[in-house]
């Protein structure tokens, strides 16, 4: 393994680690108990070592199905949500049950993305984590499948995860999959395939690798853990991609197991930033002209209203929007001042005449260059040191 994992973990004090359903339950479904005691007592030891350590579990819904009698995965919305709320409740008992004689106790907290996606309920949830730290705790976090329906879930554990590495402001990620690492191409198919020990930066090229390969299909499959690398990265932590029944989370935090080290980008996105571009979603779009584009890019400049030429979608003052040139490039992600009705009103326009077209202006800008991220930034802040 790298000398850089072995750099980092012995540097990292606060952790987030992520198990997947394959890692927690056995080929049955049933709960795999020798797997989960040795993760939670490794968990605790890391705890007890001085480190602050953030669980997040999946498995709730493959844990439920079989006490429900279902042979395999419903589809139904509400019947995974009904074996999720009996899944979540066993995991967890388990957990208290091998903390318990090691004097830890499991703290639960169940997240949808609507709960990272308002700003006031972040700060609310990161306060709650930092109540709980330095306390003889774990808190183990999962999406609230229970009540999720599709508009508010996070999608998946591996995104969830990396939100919850930003919120809190981990060192690092350890992701514990089906997966050994990140491949050159996908070892099902390609047997020339590689494994990627170290990705220095999450380029286009990584991003697609991961597309292609269909192993490993936990909820997200390849794509979403190069998705929450990327996330990661670029608030400056590192993650890391490991097979959890084939490593221990010791041999990770000793820079000792095989898997893929994404390096942490060295001039990261500060965390309003990326809050802004890698937890919210934009609600709409707003395409801009060519010198609109060339402001934007070179940096520091808001955007104004007479740089806009087309609006799409249907967003209220403060939602997130997408911003792009008009060779459809992706340009900067920001806050709105202004809804979308109303910049269908002034773009295009100066904005000397905003108070006109809609009878006040709250603002000059229809992005504010502090609500506002340029995504090559994004993008390149993980580029390698
Ligand atoms: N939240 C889901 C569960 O606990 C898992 C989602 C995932 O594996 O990404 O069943």
């Amino acid at each position: 393994m790298d000398p850089r994992a072995r750099d980092l973990f012995a540097r990292a004090r606060r952790l987030v680690v992520k198990a997947g359903t394959r890692v927690l339950l056995d080929a049955d479904g049933r709960l795999d108990l020798n797997s989960i005691r040795r993760l939670l007592e490794e968990l605790a030891g890391l705890c007890a070592g001085g480190r602050q350590v953030i669980f997040v579990t999946s498995g709730a819904i493959g844990a439920g199905l079989a006490p429900l009698g279902f042979a395999a995965r419903p589809t139904a919305i509400p019947e995974l949500q009904a074996a999720a709320a009996v899944g979540q409740s066993l995991l967890m008992q388990a957990y208290n049950g091998f903390l318990a004689p090691l004097g830890y106790t499991v703290a639960q907290v169940l997240l949808t993305h609507e709960d990272l996606e308002d700003r006031h309920r972040y700060l609310h949830v990161r306060n709650a984590l930092t109540a709980l730290t330095g306390r003889r705790v774990l808190p183990v976090i999962n999406e609230n499948d229970a009540v999720s329906v599709e508009e508010i879930r996070t999608g998946d554990n591996d995104l969830l995860s990396a939100m919850v590495a930003n919120l809190v402001g981990a060192d690092a990620l350890v992701l514990l999959s089906d997966v050994a690492a990140l491949c050159t191409a996908d070892p099902t198919r390609d047997p020339n395939a590689r494994p990627i020990p170290v990705v220095e930066q999450v380029t286009p090229e990584i991003e697609a690798m991961a597309q292609g390969s269909t192993s490993g299909m936990g909820k997200g499959g390849m794509a979403s853990k190069v998705r929450a690398a990327k996330a990661v990265t670029a608030a400056g932590g590192a993650l890391f991609l490991t097979h959890g029944k084939r490593s221990t989370l010791t041999a990770v935090v000793e820079g000792r197991a095989e898997g893929t080290l994404f390096l942490p980008a060295p001039d990261p996105l500060n965390h309003r930033q990326r809050w802004i571009v890698h937890t919210l979603r934009p609600a709409g779009e707003l395409v801009v002209d060519a010198g609109g584009a060339r402001a934007l890019r070179a940096g520091g400049k808001s955007l104004l209203a007479v740089g806009i030429v087309e609006v799409r979608g249907e967003f209220a003052v403060g939602d997130a929007v997408l911003i792009r040139d008009d060779a459809g490039a992706p340009v900067a992600q920001g806050l709105a001042n202004y809804a979308a009705a109303d910049v269908r009103t002034i773009r295009g326009r100066r904005t000397g005449e905003i108070a006109e077209l809609l009878g006040v202006r709250t603002y000059d800008e229809v992005v504010h260059r502090d609500n506002l991220v340029l995504l090559q930034d994004a993008a390149t802040k993980t580029r390698s040191p």
